[in-house]
């Protein structure tokens, strides 16, 4: 960003709460550029399998990745996160419980700042149809998972899973968060 969205002014580099930051020196709007939040479901079936759709688009196209989207103005976390499983798998799925929440380096996505929340779901209808930004979408067991998934995010969310299961939650099976627990 170069100009200010508000007055048009050309915006300068200030150093505000211990960071850089791009400042208008005639109205004081400040570009903070927050994470933008992005809402994700870890869906499992009743065999334990999750559900992964493959990246049709850039940045890296044609690795796997967890349904998840950009939120969209209005909506809770859980409701991007089922719209974005039904667009890019064409599954219905409830929500079960939380997962985990990823932060993204600058360096590895340097387009865009965003924060992941992931969650839990189970399908309750639709059928698996690749779809949206994903040219395909399967269900995996934990032991032969795709070599190729995208972002530290999405690992991280597989690597909580992995854990989930060795302690035996039942939400990581699909089942509800009420009914897990050590
Ligand atoms: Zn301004």
């Amino acid at each position: 960003m170069k100009y200010c969205p508000r007055c048009a002014t050309l915006l300068e580099m200030q150093v505000l709460n211990e960071r850089p930051r791009l400042v208008c020196p005639r109205c004081e709007f400040i570009y903070w550029n927050n994470p933008l939040p992005v809402a994700g479901a870890a869906v499992i079936d009743e065999r334990g399998h999750i559900l992964l759709a493959r990246r049709a688009v850039a940045p890296l196209r044609g690795w796997w990745n967890l349904p998840a989207g950009f939120m969209e103005w209005g909506e809770s976390a859980e409701e991007a996160a089922c719209r974005e499983v039904r667009e890019e798998t064409g599954i219905e799925v409830l929500i079960t419980g939380y997962l985990t929440a990823a932060g993204v380096a600058r360096e590895e996505q340097p387009w865009a700042s965003i924060t992941y929340v992931f969650y839990y779901a189970r399908p309750i209808g639709g059928r698996l149809r690749a779809g949206d930004d994903a040219d395909d979408a399967a269900f995996f067991p934990p032991d032969a998972l795709p070599e190729q998934i995208a972002f530290s995010s999405n690992r991280k969310a597989l690597a909580c899973w992995e854990e989930d299961r060795s302690r035996g939650r039942l939400i990581a099976l699909g089942y509800a968060s009420s009914a897990s627990g050590p």
